[in-house]
């Protein structure tokens, strides 16, 4: 392990503590039983945001929700089951007026306890998907929504499609004097740096995927991969593989396209400019390793906001 210092890597969206209750899914009258259950409640989902009470997430009684576009059943939790139900425009309304009520996971997500971090999550990644798969990749018919909410079907052709989830390397590239590369990309704010990701390809291993990703970006040669941990992404449905590698060669290229700006910083010197920076979110798996790779918290002008 390149990391000195034995912290643990603390993931805020790798929590959760619902049962899934996978088996459940395939019975035909799922939603009556859940309904006819006095202890289900209903996780509303508006736009990729949610109701809030106090700092956890607004379960609501079933009969006080307004008709869904669609509902998943996403568990069981200590109480009960668990719905979510994914709200047209006209339905959030009629259920929470006010804009500002709804709360997305980027603002909200490190401040909500395990399960409702977990839940909020496995609500996003799944509505993302399918808001993007309305339609069957063979034949381009409506698909319909079976297994409470965890399968579309295609009933011209009959082909089941599952939600997907992208696996993305996240990578912190230490060098010999134990600097960390952060990168920053032309699409962002300026000043906004954090460590290099990409996309998983086809046939590609998560190892080679982390050194063909490194050296495309940053035109540095890596090798001695090691995973850190992971965590979902629901953005859309991502799932984010923490690495960190030993950079071969520190030149730095940046490709230009994405990476716009590259630089290696001591300990040091991220201390001390950190204020001045924007850091990724807090509820970031890159943010975690950052502050393992520095050893402690560090506070970005981002929480001086
Ligand atoms: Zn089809």
């Amino acid at each position: 392990m390149l990391f000195r210092g034995g912290v643990a890597l603390e993931l805020p969206l790798a929590r959760s503590a619902v049962d899934r209750d996978y088996l459940a899914r395939t019975r035909p009258e799922l939603f009556d039983e859940l309904w006819s259950e006095p202890t289900t409640r209903v996780l509303a989902l508006f736009e990729g945001s949610v109701l809030l009470e106090a700092q956890s997430l607004k379960l609501l009684p079933v009969e006080s929700v307004p008709s869904a576009n669609y509902r998943v059943y996403l568990g069981r939790d200590s109480v009960g089951p668990i719905v979510l139900a994914v709200l047209n425009e006209n339905a959030a309304k009629q259920l929470e007026p006010s804009a500002e009520n709804w709360h997305h996971l980027r603002k909200t997500g490190a401040g909500l306890d395990d399960r409702d971090a977990g839940l909020f999550v496995q609500a996003l990644a799944l509505a993302n998907w399918h808001a993007n798969h309305q339609h069957c990749p063979r034949c381009g018919t409506p698909t319909l929504v079976e297994a409470g909410g965890w399968v579309r079907r295609c009933f011209k052709d009959d082909s089941e499609h599952y939600p997907r989830t992208d696996p993305a390397v996240i990578v912190a590239i230490v060098d010999e004097q134990d600097r960390i590369l952060l990168g920053s990309q032309g699409a962002w704010e300026n000043n906004r740096w954090s460590i290099l990701a990409g996309f998983v390809e086809p046939g590609e291993s998560l190892e080679a995927a982390v050194i063909r990703e490194m050296f495309e970006e940053a035109g540095v040669v890596v090798d001695e991969p090691n995973y850190l941990g992971s965590q979902s992404w629901p953005f859309p449905y991502s799932l984010m593989l923490g690495f960190v590698a030993r950079a071969k060669t520190t030149e730095l290229r940046p490709d230009g396209e994405e990476i716009e700006k590259l630089r290696w910083f001591s300990r040091e010197e991220l201390a001390a400019e950190a204020p001045n920076l924007l850091l990724p979110n807090r509820i970031s798996i890159a943010r975690a390793i950052i502050e393992l790779w520095f050893g402690g918290e560090l506070v970005s002008a981002l929480e001086q906001r």
